[in-house]
Protein backbone atom coordinates (compact mmCIF):
# COMPACT_ATOMS: atom_id res chain seq x y z
CA UNK A 1 0.00 0.00 0.00
CA UNK A 2 1.11 3.67 -0.46
CA UNK A 3 0.20 6.01 1.82
CA UNK A 4 0.57 9.30 1.29
CA UNK A 5 -0.24 13.02 3.05
CA UNK A 6 -1.76 15.42 0.93
CA UNK A 7 -3.62 18.76 0.83
CA UNK A 8 -2.36 19.61 4.34
CA UNK A 9 -1.80 16.70 5.78
CA UNK A 10 -4.72 14.34 4.89
CA UNK A 11 -4.63 10.83 4.77
CA UNK A 12 -4.55 9.04 0.98
CA UNK A 13 -3.73 6.22 -0.43
CA UNK A 14 -2.41 5.95 -3.71
CA UNK A 15 -2.78 3.78 -6.96
CA UNK A 16 -1.41 4.28 -10.14
CA UNK A 17 -1.72 8.00 -10.92
CA UNK A 18 -4.78 8.86 -8.82
CA UNK A 19 -4.71 9.23 -4.80
CA UNK A 20 -8.06 8.01 -2.59
CA UNK A 21 -8.91 10.36 0.24
CA UNK A 22 -9.46 8.19 3.16
CA UNK A 23 -8.73 10.64 6.08
CA UNK A 24 -12.36 10.15 7.29
CA UNK A 25 -12.27 6.31 7.32
CA UNK A 26 -9.62 5.91 10.39
CA UNK A 27 -10.17 8.62 12.15
CA UNK A 28 -7.47 10.55 10.91
CA UNK A 29 -6.36 14.00 12.76
CA UNK A 30 -4.94 16.23 10.15
CA UNK A 31 -4.45 18.96 12.44
CA UNK A 32 -2.19 16.59 14.32
CA UNK A 33 -1.17 13.86 11.78
CA UNK A 34 2.19 12.62 12.75
CA UNK A 35 0.21 11.50 16.34
CA UNK A 36 -2.53 10.27 13.53
CA UNK A 37 0.86 8.51 11.76
CA UNK A 38 1.70 6.72 14.86
CA UNK A 39 -1.51 5.23 15.88
CA UNK A 40 -1.52 4.35 11.97
CA UNK A 41 1.26 2.67 12.12
CA UNK A 42 0.94 1.02 15.15
CA UNK A 43 -2.57 -0.33 14.42
CA UNK A 44 -2.09 -1.01 10.80
CA UNK A 45 -3.02 -5.07 11.27
CA UNK A 46 -6.36 -3.71 11.68
CA UNK A 47 -6.87 -0.70 10.33
CA UNK A 48 -5.80 -2.41 6.85
CA UNK A 49 -8.85 -4.00 6.35
CA UNK A 50 -10.62 -0.70 7.51
CA UNK A 51 -8.84 1.14 4.54
CA UNK A 52 -9.23 -1.54 2.06
CA UNK A 53 -13.02 -1.25 2.37
CA UNK A 54 -13.00 2.37 2.46
CA UNK A 55 -10.85 2.18 -1.42
CA UNK A 56 -13.59 0.30 -2.78
CA UNK A 57 -16.26 3.43 -2.27
CA UNK A 58 -14.18 6.30 -1.87
CA UNK A 59 -13.67 8.71 -4.51
CA UNK A 60 -10.21 9.06 -6.36
CA UNK A 61 -8.83 12.27 -7.98
CA UNK A 62 -5.25 12.83 -10.06
CA UNK A 63 -2.14 12.44 -8.27
CA UNK A 64 -1.30 16.02 -10.37
CA UNK A 65 -4.30 17.48 -8.94
CA UNK A 66 -3.12 17.25 -5.62
CA UNK A 67 -0.42 19.07 -3.35
CA UNK A 68 1.59 16.59 -1.12
CA UNK A 69 3.47 16.60 2.08
CA UNK A 70 5.64 15.17 3.46
CA UNK A 71 4.94 11.69 4.47
CA UNK A 72 6.64 11.38 8.38
CA UNK A 73 6.33 14.93 9.30
CA UNK A 74 7.93 14.73 12.90
CA UNK A 75 9.40 12.04 14.13
CA UNK A 76 11.01 11.76 17.69
CA UNK A 77 14.72 11.66 15.46
CA UNK A 78 16.01 10.85 11.78
CA UNK A 79 18.78 8.32 12.31
CA UNK A 80 21.01 8.39 9.35
CA UNK A 81 23.99 6.41 8.02
CA UNK A 82 27.16 7.87 7.02
CA UNK A 83 29.61 6.46 4.45
CA UNK A 84 27.79 3.33 3.54
CA UNK A 85 28.68 2.67 -0.01
CA UNK A 86 31.77 1.54 -0.88
CA UNK A 87 31.90 3.91 -4.28
CA UNK A 88 31.26 7.25 -2.05
CA UNK A 89 33.69 5.97 0.30
CA UNK A 90 36.31 6.81 -3.05
CA UNK A 91 34.78 9.61 -4.31
CA UNK A 92 34.66 11.16 -0.92
CA UNK A 93 38.24 10.53 0.00
CA UNK A 94 36.83 8.75 3.34
CA UNK A 95 39.27 6.87 5.70
CA UNK A 96 36.42 5.29 7.47
CA UNK A 97 33.17 3.78 6.52
CA UNK A 98 29.54 3.20 8.48
CA UNK A 99 31.42 0.59 10.28
CA UNK A 100 33.89 2.73 12.07
CA UNK A 101 31.76 5.45 12.05
CA UNK A 102 28.19 4.41 13.76
CA UNK A 103 25.85 6.81 12.69
CA UNK A 104 24.56 10.34 13.19
CA UNK A 105 21.55 12.08 14.15
CA UNK A 106 19.46 14.70 11.77
CA UNK A 107 16.91 17.46 12.94
CA UNK A 108 13.91 16.36 12.42
CA UNK A 109 12.47 20.39 11.62
CA UNK A 110 14.85 19.92 8.14
CA UNK A 111 11.74 17.64 6.67
CA UNK A 112 9.90 19.12 3.88
CA UNK A 113 7.94 17.10 1.36
CA UNK A 114 7.69 16.64 -2.70
CA UNK A 115 7.15 20.03 -4.14
CA UNK A 116 8.94 21.83 -1.31
CA UNK A 117 12.18 23.75 -1.84
CA UNK A 118 15.73 23.54 -0.11
CA UNK A 119 17.05 26.89 1.21
CA UNK A 120 20.69 27.21 0.40
CA UNK A 121 22.41 29.13 3.77
CA UNK A 122 25.46 29.80 2.00
CA UNK A 123 26.38 31.42 -1.18
CA UNK A 124 29.88 30.77 -0.91
CA UNK A 125 29.99 26.56 0.11
CA UNK A 126 29.27 23.98 -1.57
CA UNK A 127 25.68 22.50 -0.69
CA UNK A 128 25.51 18.62 -1.67
CA UNK A 129 22.28 16.45 -2.70
CA UNK A 130 23.10 13.18 -1.30
CA UNK A 131 19.90 10.33 -2.91
CA UNK A 132 18.89 8.17 -0.16
CA UNK A 133 16.69 5.12 0.68
CA UNK A 134 14.95 5.65 3.98
CA UNK A 135 12.32 3.59 5.81
CA UNK A 136 9.71 4.70 9.01
CA UNK A 137 9.67 2.50 11.61
CA UNK A 138 6.78 -0.05 12.90
CA UNK A 139 6.95 -0.27 16.42
CA UNK A 140 9.00 0.51 19.52
CA UNK A 141 12.60 -1.38 19.11
CA UNK A 142 15.56 -1.93 21.32
CA UNK A 143 18.43 -4.75 20.76
CA UNK A 144 16.96 -5.92 17.38
CA UNK A 145 19.26 -8.31 15.60
CA UNK A 146 19.93 -7.83 11.94
CA UNK A 147 17.72 -10.98 11.45
CA UNK A 148 14.40 -9.97 13.16
CA UNK A 149 14.64 -6.49 11.95
CA UNK A 150 12.29 -6.71 8.76
CA UNK A 151 9.53 -7.19 11.51
CA UNK A 152 10.29 -3.42 12.68
CA UNK A 153 10.10 -1.43 9.32
CA UNK A 154 6.84 -0.01 8.70
CA UNK A 155 7.62 1.13 4.77
CA UNK A 156 10.48 2.86 2.66
CA UNK A 157 10.23 6.23 0.81
CA UNK A 158 12.71 8.49 -0.74
CA UNK A 159 15.17 11.11 1.31
CA UNK A 160 17.84 13.67 0.50
CA UNK A 161 20.57 14.07 2.96
CA UNK A 162 21.15 17.64 1.59
CA UNK A 163 24.87 18.55 3.28
CA UNK A 164 26.95 21.57 3.15
CA UNK A 165 30.60 20.22 2.45
CA UNK A 166 33.29 21.47 5.27
CA UNK A 167 34.58 20.42 8.49
CA UNK A 168 31.73 20.96 10.97
CA UNK A 169 29.94 18.22 12.39
CA UNK A 170 27.75 16.25 10.37
CA UNK A 171 24.51 16.56 12.53
CA UNK A 172 25.26 20.68 11.94
CA UNK A 173 26.22 20.22 8.07
CA UNK A 174 23.05 18.35 7.41
CA UNK A 175 20.29 19.46 9.64
CA UNK A 176 19.13 23.37 8.15
CA UNK A 177 15.91 23.69 7.61
CA UNK A 178 14.69 22.28 4.05
CA UNK A 179 18.19 19.75 4.53
CA UNK A 180 15.96 16.37 4.60
CA UNK A 181 13.04 16.54 1.42
CA UNK A 182 11.16 12.98 1.72
CA UNK A 183 8.47 11.08 0.12
CA UNK A 184 6.54 11.16 -2.33
CA UNK A 185 4.91 8.74 0.18
CA UNK A 186 5.28 5.77 2.53
CA UNK A 187 5.48 1.95 0.47
CA UNK A 188 4.82 -0.45 2.81
CA UNK A 189 7.43 -3.34 3.14
CA UNK A 190 5.54 -5.88 1.85
CA UNK A 191 4.96 -4.21 -1.08
CA UNK A 192 8.64 -3.11 -1.22
CA UNK A 193 9.53 -7.45 -1.22
CA UNK A 194 13.63 -7.00 -0.36
CA UNK A 195 14.91 -3.55 -0.24
CA UNK A 196 18.52 -4.19 -1.25
CA UNK A 197 17.88 -4.60 -4.94
CA UNK A 198 16.14 -1.11 -5.16
CA UNK A 199 17.32 1.40 -8.45
CA UNK A 200 18.13 4.06 -6.82
CA UNK A 201 18.30 7.53 -9.41
CA UNK A 202 18.85 11.21 -8.96
CA UNK A 203 18.75 14.30 -11.27
CA UNK A 204 19.12 17.66 -11.16
CA UNK A 205 17.43 19.58 -13.81
CA UNK A 206 17.79 17.06 -16.75
CA UNK A 207 21.44 16.00 -15.76
CA UNK A 208 21.85 12.26 -14.72
CA UNK A 209 23.94 12.67 -10.82
CA UNK A 210 23.45 9.33 -9.08
CA UNK A 211 22.69 6.07 -10.34
CA UNK A 212 23.41 2.74 -8.03
CA UNK A 213 21.30 -0.30 -6.47
CA UNK A 214 20.79 -0.98 -2.83
CA UNK A 215 22.38 -4.03 -3.24
CA UNK A 216 25.61 -2.23 -2.65
CA UNK A 217 24.70 -0.88 0.64
CA UNK A 218 27.69 -2.13 3.41
CA UNK A 219 25.26 -2.30 6.02
CA UNK A 220 22.03 -2.91 4.47
CA UNK A 221 18.67 -1.78 5.92
CA UNK A 222 18.47 -4.69 8.85
CA UNK A 223 22.12 -4.96 9.76
CA UNK A 224 21.73 -1.02 10.03
CA UNK A 225 18.58 -0.81 12.37
CA UNK A 226 20.71 -3.58 14.48
CA UNK A 227 23.60 -1.02 15.10
CA UNK A 228 21.18 1.87 15.94
CA UNK A 229 18.75 -0.18 17.89
CA UNK A 230 21.55 -1.58 20.29
CA UNK A 231 22.43 2.09 21.35
CA UNK A 232 19.16 3.97 21.40
CA UNK A 233 14.88 2.98 21.35
CA UNK A 234 13.75 3.13 18.37
CA UNK A 235 9.80 4.43 18.37
CA UNK A 236 6.77 4.18 15.55
CA UNK A 237 7.61 6.94 13.03
CA UNK A 238 11.05 7.12 13.60
CA UNK A 239 13.01 7.61 10.04
CA UNK A 240 16.38 5.89 9.43
CA UNK A 241 17.94 7.04 6.20
CA UNK A 242 21.00 3.94 4.52
CA UNK A 243 23.08 6.45 3.04
CA UNK A 244 24.29 7.90 -0.04
CA UNK A 245 25.68 5.88 -3.13
CA UNK A 246 28.35 7.94 -5.64
CA UNK A 247 27.98 10.73 -7.87
CA UNK A 248 26.97 13.55 -4.80
CA UNK A 249 27.31 16.80 -6.43
CA UNK A 250 26.80 19.89 -6.05
CA UNK A 251 23.57 21.82 -6.24
CA UNK A 252 22.27 25.67 -6.44
CA UNK A 253 19.42 28.06 -6.56
CA UNK A 254 17.21 27.34 -9.63
CA UNK A 255 17.40 23.44 -9.72
CA UNK A 256 15.21 21.13 -9.55
CA UNK A 257 16.06 17.96 -8.11
CA UNK A 258 14.66 14.81 -8.49
CA UNK A 259 15.19 11.37 -7.15
CA UNK A 260 13.72 8.02 -8.38
CA UNK A 261 14.09 4.81 -6.38
CA UNK A 262 12.71 1.57 -7.81
CA UNK A 263 9.31 0.15 -6.48
CA UNK A 264 8.54 3.51 -4.79
CA UNK A 265 8.18 6.63 -6.66
CA UNK A 266 10.06 9.90 -7.78
CA UNK A 267 10.69 12.67 -5.05
CA UNK A 268 11.01 16.13 -6.38
CA UNK A 269 11.93 19.63 -5.44
CA UNK A 270 13.34 23.12 -6.03
CA UNK A 271 16.37 24.81 -4.89
CA UNK A 272 16.42 28.48 -3.93
CA UNK A 273 18.84 30.84 -1.86
CA UNK A 274 17.75 31.75 1.30
CA UNK A 275 16.30 35.03 1.80
MN1 LIG B 1 23.81 10.94 3.76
Amino acid sequence: MRIALFNGNRLGVVQADRIADVTEAVGWDATDAHRSLVRLISRFGELRGTIEQALAKAPTVPLSSVSLDAPVPNPSKIVAAPVNYRAHQQEMQEEFTVERLGFFLKAPSSIIGPGGTILLPYKDRRTDHEAELAFVVGKTAKDVPASQAAEYIFGYFGLMDITVRGREDRPMRKSFDTFTPIGPWIVTADEVGNPHELDIRLWVNDELRQSANTRDLIQDCYRFFETVSRVMTLYPGDIITTGTPEGVGPIQAGDRVRLEIERIGELAVGVADKS
